[in-house]
């Protein structure tokens, strides 16, 4: 499988686990990598029209330097991460013009993080073992 192949059916894989079948997805490369305020690789950049319902997902060179060296589980969790943007974008189509430059970047942090948090909340869902899970006790307070 190319990295193209290898990206699209992710994409569509987690599209379809998000419910967003009407939703078109685009892919573009992006030439050079940008560090953001961590000094820590982007990876993706997602760009949601919810009008036109389309996709946008930017890919920088360092995901496709994790494909060569197989680190999947990093794509896949940060391709995750952008896909839980979707949950917050109605909500930043509404806000978007109404907020000062500075509460824009308290507003932008605070998403960051609670998009953060939600992809944890997948990933924990995701690595449940339902047997062990359904033996479990439940305590009696
Ligand atoms: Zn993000």
């Amino acid at each position: 499988m190319t990295f193209n192949q290898y990206l699209v059916h992710l994409a569509l894989q987690i599209k379809n686990e998000f419910y967003l079948d009407i939703y078109n997805i685009r892919f573009a490369d992006k030439k050079k990598d940008i560090e953001n305020e961590d000094e820590r690789f982007v990876w993706f950049d997602i760009d949601i029209n919810n009008e036109y319902l389309e996709i946008d997902i930017s890919v920088f060179p360092v995901v496709k330097r994790a494909f060569k060296d197989k680190d999947y589980k990093s794509i896949y969790e940060l391709l995750l991460h952008e896909f839980c943007h979707y949950l917050y974008s109605p909500l930043e189509d509404f806000i978007e013009d109404k907020l000062s430059k500075v509460e824009k970047e308290i507003w932008d942090k605070i998403i960051e993080k609670q998009t953060q948090h939600i992809r944890n909340i997948l990933l924990g869902f995701k690595n449940i073992n339902y047997k062990n899970y359904e033996k479990k006790e439940i305590k009696k307070v």
